[in-house]
């Protein structure tokens, strides 16, 4: 009953919005479009914020939040030094062509003033994760001890009345924050009194809390996102994007933006057709929401925009256990870390052999799963398995399954390694020669076939009991024997329109198209290809977001 009032006062307020003009249109709901949404306003524009679905915050409410931003605040004030010479430094150690300078010197610029400006709206609440180190240690400018990736506070979502309900995902409550965790560096253990209290307060740690501040922050200001609007095309105007059209629950609609409309529509992801078309490789098992479906890449190209980054993605090898699903029953996948970390566990692939340094981050990881065989004219490395073995399971968790748990179907295993090969179908022999070589070189602590342990961000998901290279290598000598298949997998696409400095995006003769900005993962990252370090996504994302909103609430 009262659903459906709201929908009702939902649809009489589109219907009077579509009567009046808005200054600033913004599709997503997302971390970059209520960043977009709020910069706006803070600049004096009437902003409407769309969202394509019924729920607020995409693929950043199902995060882990983190932002990675140099130079920024809280390492000022931790006493942390850093710059943004040392930030472009190790951006360009690590370029392979993608780096715009424009763009990437805009991020790094305005990074710092965007979580500065957020702060100030009440909308961020952020902590160094300490220790955190960014991912190519060896590349001049990076941080080995942490500080640009920083960590959400707890948010309550009684902040949000009515409105926690709908946060994408938001019924899995999420009651600690990163750095409390493993994947922070944390223990995992909060007093039972203390988690009482938070539960009770309904207290949000990850991406829950960034969206939910977020969100509080545009309500606020009035800014009350708008559900289940369809743009199906740019109203351009004398050359100008004017507006938007499309349906609104079915019905058709057409909005006029007198400033602009940005784009944060977050990545292609979920659209077999675009991923098909421009990935690198095969992907069979993002770790996204499947809000990610390319919408405003299509409405970009359809205005002329000029494409870059497409061949690309934020990699990561991901789990997908069969029993997992989102909501509308699409396949659910989670990246994988801490178990290809910790020690007793390797990865192969279909010949049974290792092929990487399983402990190497997610992003530059993923390269080695599309590695193709000119031979076998096939991809060397896919399928690819994660082998483990009795000591592991009685230690470390895989995915949501504890040691202890009983085994799900997904995980395969055997009394022997013979007999987990047949299962995976790998060759038995190879699998026991691979192990047998793994096992030497995991009891002298020293991996010289892929250097597993040298880096220290080798030993951030390691097992911290233990010392040195021996957080992350230790032998498969105890059955029985297990294996999980580990897919090609990713956090979002970053390829998109390609944006100036100041978020417009460009047509094909790169001047930007009058009245049309992005940011997010629906643009051509300003950072290419390049994860810089945990947060190496959303710190882009909200620094873009904070300068389309001002740039379009300047008309561009
Ligand atoms: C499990 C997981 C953990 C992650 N952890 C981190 C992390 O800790 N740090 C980090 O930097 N990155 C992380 N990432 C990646 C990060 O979450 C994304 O890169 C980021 O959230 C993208 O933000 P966005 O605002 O561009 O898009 P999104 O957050 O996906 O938001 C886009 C929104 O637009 C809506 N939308 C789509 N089409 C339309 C349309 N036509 N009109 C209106 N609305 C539309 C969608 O429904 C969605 O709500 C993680 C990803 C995953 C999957």
């Amino acid at each position: 009953m009262r659903q459906n009032e709201e929908l009702r006062a939902a649809a009489v307020r589109f219907l009077c919005l579509c009567m009046e003009h808005s200054d600033v249109i913004i599709l997503g709901t997302g971390a970059a479009g209520m960043t977009a949404a709020l910069a706006a306003h803070d600049a004096g524009a009437q902003v409407t914020l769309l969202e394509r679905g019924e729920r607020i915050g995409g693929t950043s409410a199902v995060s882990g939040g983190v932002i990675w931003i140099a130079d920024n605040l809280a390492m000022r004030a931790a006493g942390m030094a850093d710059s943004r010479e040392d930030a472009l430094a190790y951006f360009y150690a690590l370029d392979h062509g993608d780096l715009k300078a424009e763009t990437l010197t805009a991020f790094i610029d305005n990074g710092p003033e965007a979580l500065a400006f957020l702060d100030r709206q009440g909308a961020i609440k952020l902590s160094c994760l300490a220790g955190y180190p960014d991912y190519y240690l060896d590349r001049p400018g990076a941080r080995p001890d942490g500080g640009r990736a920083l960590d959400h506070d707890l948010f309550s979502f009684h902040e949000l009345g009515n409105w926690a309900s709908r946060i994408y995902a938001g019924d899995e409550l999420k009651p600690m924050m990163l750095r409390e965790t493993p994947l922070g560096g944390g223990t995992g253990v909060v007093p039972p009194e203390e988690m009482q209290r938070r539960i009770a307060n309904d207290e949000r740690g990850f991406g829950q809390a960034m969206v939910g501040r977020l969100l509080k922050a545009c309500l606020d200001r009035g800014i009350e996102p708008l559900f289940d609007v369809a743009t199906e095309r740019l109203v351009i105007e004398d050359g100008r994007v004017a507006g938007i059209a499309g349906t609104h629950s079915g019905a058709p609609f057409a909005l006029r933006a007198r400033r602009g409309v940005i784009i944060a529509t977050g990545g292609f992801e979920w659209d077999a057709d675009l991923r098909q078309t421009f990935l690198r490789g095969p992907v069979d098992a993002p770790a996204s929401p499947p809000t990610a479906r390319g919408e405003g890449l299509s409405l970009a190209m359809r205005a002329g925009a000029k494409l870059g980054n497409m061949t690309s993605a934020w990699w990561a090898p991901t789990l997908a256990p069969t029993t997992s699903k989102w909501a509308g029953g699409e396949q659910r996948a989670s990246p994988l870390l801490i178990e290809r970390t910790v020690p007793h566990s390797l990865m192969v692939n279909r010949k049974g052999e290792r092929f990487c340094n399983e402990a190497a981050n997610y992003s530059a990881l993923a390269g080695a799963f599309h590695q193709f065989d000119p031979q076998s004219y096939d991809y060397l490395n896919l399928p690819a398995w994660l082998v483990f073995d009795g000591q592991y399971r009685a230690r470390y968790p895989i995915d949501t399954v504890m040691p202890g748990d009983p085994l799900p179907a997904w995980i395969k295993t055997g009394p022997t390694l013979s007999e987990l090969a047949e299962k995976i179908d790998v060759p038995a022999g190879t699998l026991a020669a691979t192990i047998a070589r793994f096992n030497q070189l995991a009891e002298q602590g020293f991996d010289p076939d892929f250097a597993r342990g040298t880096s220290p961000y080798d030993h951030f998901y390691g097992d911290r009991s233990r010392q040195g290279a021996f957080m992350t290598l230790g032998p498969l000598t105890e059955g029985p024997y297990f294996a999980v298949q580990v897919h090609m997998g990713m956090l979002g696409t970053n390829g998109g329109p390609q944006t100036d400095g100041a978020a417009r995006i460009l047509d094909h003769a790169g001047t930007p198209i009058p009245g049309l900005f992005g940011a997010g993962n629906a643009i051509a990252s300003p950072t290419g290809g390049v994860y810089a370090g945990a947060g190496g996504t959303l710190g882009p994302a909200i620094t873009f977001g904070f300068i389309a909103g001002r740039s379009a609430a300047q008309g561009g």
